[in-house]
């Protein structure tokens, strides 16, 4: 019999605010243990929790992003559970009234575009962190009180590689959005993988198991990697399996279970007493949607479709995004767009980090680089020796107009001058001369190279092969 998985994934991501979620202490990364610390984050009895309105705003902009309905009730409630790097004993989150619910995201997979549904996105608070040493063991609470997203997925992923995909692209889409920086090295992103597996074509879902805590997606895939294959031989030899959480070992690449369902915690819930429900208003919402920015498939997909771009060069503006947005300056008026995109990518990327400098930086006009194609499409330079002004553009701002001109560099188009090029490389290599004239067609490119070596790059390929065909050939 056949089996498949069925994946659903639990995302945390870190919200990009000033301050924590619940005091004015620093949303900041790296500081000295304990320095961003205060009663409130601390959990010390008697403090009172104030919600920051930035991770709420940030909370529905995502929901805009996923499509997901931003709810005009949410509620915060207490998770309760006893762990170190939680003092309150508890942990504030949104249970039964998140504040977005019921939305999905598109994403390209396997040559086409998959759609994964998206359960909900809630806001909830991040915990400190536990270190161990030697002889003893520490907290650092600056992570305490984080404003932390979770977006839950419906279980509509089915193999390691889309379970990827898909976090790439939900990575992206909240990067561009401005929610998070997404920094894995920073922890700013953590995730549980939620897995069970079926004979295919069964519509009943088998035992959740869930792998608890992931850092990296990466890590994701080959947890997955492995998981899937060991419940498929446990069901295959007639085992069962139960819900249970495991961890992933990313040393010696297997799970293991941490518990069962018959000890799963119990968090009793309720609703928090000391933070109001958040009822949003149609202005507070209208401000929201303001905020929402393109998404990254559909920047791709507009590339394409409106520049008649490859996909590598597309792709390669939805990465770069001033880049990108440099080359949609140029671009609306380009006759050849990808020509554009090609300098953009090719040389002027190139250049910006080889000389460490940024776009806003730039001592040329954007139009500049219109009148090099220009000048290229019309014959007055050659391709090569567009290369040379565009370096002289780069470094002095000069139109690259006015540095062929100064330089010398227009191609030369003129017959005589060519045809007397042409008959001195005939001359200085009689050898190829005589095997083109013998039938081997490839000895014309060497001469040609010649003519262009004599003529400083400046004549005109086309019009120096045409001459030597005729004087070799007549
Ligand atoms: P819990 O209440 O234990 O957190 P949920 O039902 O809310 O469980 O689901 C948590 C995550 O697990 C969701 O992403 C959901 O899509 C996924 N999930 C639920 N049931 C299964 C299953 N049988 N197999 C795989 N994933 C599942
Ligand atoms: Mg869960
Ligand atoms: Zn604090």
């Amino acid at each position: 019999m056949d089996y498949e998985a069925v994946i659903g994934l639990e995302t945390h991501v870190q919200l990009k605010t000033k301050s924590k979620m619940w005091c004015g202490c620093a949303n900041e990364f790296g500081a000295p243990p304990n320095t961003n610390v205060c009663p409130v984050c601390l959990g010390l009895p008697g403090v009172l929790p104030v919600a920051n309105e930035e991770a709420l705003r940030l909370t529905a902009l995502t929901g805009l992003l996923l499509n997901c309905t931003v709810t005009r009730y949410a509620k915060f409630d207490r998770k309760n559970y006893f762990y170190p790097d939680m003092p309150k004993n508890y942990q504030i989150t949104q249970y039964d009234k998140p504040s977005t619910i019921s939305g999905w995201v598109d994403f390209e997979f396997n040559g086409g575009l998959a759609r994964v549904r998206i359960t909900r996105a809630h806001l909830e608070e991040d915990v400190g962190k536990n270190f161990h040493f030697d002889r003893n063991s520490g907290v650092d609470f600056n992570r305490a009180g984080v404003p932390l997203m979770e977006i839950v997925s419906e279980p509509d992923l089915t193999s390691p590689d889309m379970a990827y995909e898909y976090l790439n692209a939900l990575k992206d889409i909240l990067v561009y959005g401005g929610v998070s920086a997404c920094d894995m090295e920073k922890g700013m992103v953590r995730c549980d993988v939620n897995v069970s597996v079926r004979p295919k074509g069964q519509t009943e879902l088998g035992a959740k198991i869930e792998i608890k805590n992931m850092n990296s997606f990466s890590g994701v895939r080959k947890a997955l990697e492995y998981e899937i294959p060991r419940q498929i031989e446990v069901v295959k030899k007639g085992g069962k399996l139960i819900q249970s959480t495991r961890r992933w070992d990313d040393t010696t690449g297997i799970t293991e279970e941490m518990r069962t369902k018959e000890h799963a915690h119990d968090y009793r819930y309720l609703p928090e007493p000391d933070l109001m429900p958040f009822q949003p208003t149609d202005t507070w919402l209208e401000e929201i949607r303001q905020r929402v920015v393109e998404l990254p498939l559909a920047r791709k997909q507009r590339f394409m479709r409106d520049y008649q771009l490859p996909m590598s060069d597309a792709q390669t503006f939805v990465w770069d995004v001033p880049l990108g947005t440099y080359f949609e300056g140029i671009a609306r008026q380009a006759k050849n767009p990808k020509a554009a995109a090609n300098w953009v990518i090719n040389n002027l990327r190139a250049k910006l980090a080889e000389a460490q400098v940024t776009l806003p930086d730039l001592k040329f006009k954007p139009a500049g680089i219109l009148e090099l194609i220009d000048l290229v499409d019309s014959g007055k330079i050659s391709t090569r020796i567009a290369q040379e002004v565009f370096a002289e553009m780069f470094t002095t701002g000069e139109a690259p107009a006015r540095i062929v001109e100064k330089k010398g560099l227009a191609q030369v188009s003129d017959t005589a001058a060519i045809e007397k090029l042409c008959d001195e490389a005939i001359a200085a290599s009689p050898g190829p001369a005589a095997d083109f004239k013998a039938g081997k067609t490839a000895a014309l490119n060497f001469l040609k190279g010649q003519v262009m070596k004599f003529s400083k790059g400046k004549a005109n390929p086309a019009l120096a092969g045409e001459i030597l065909e005729r004087k070799l050939k007549g």
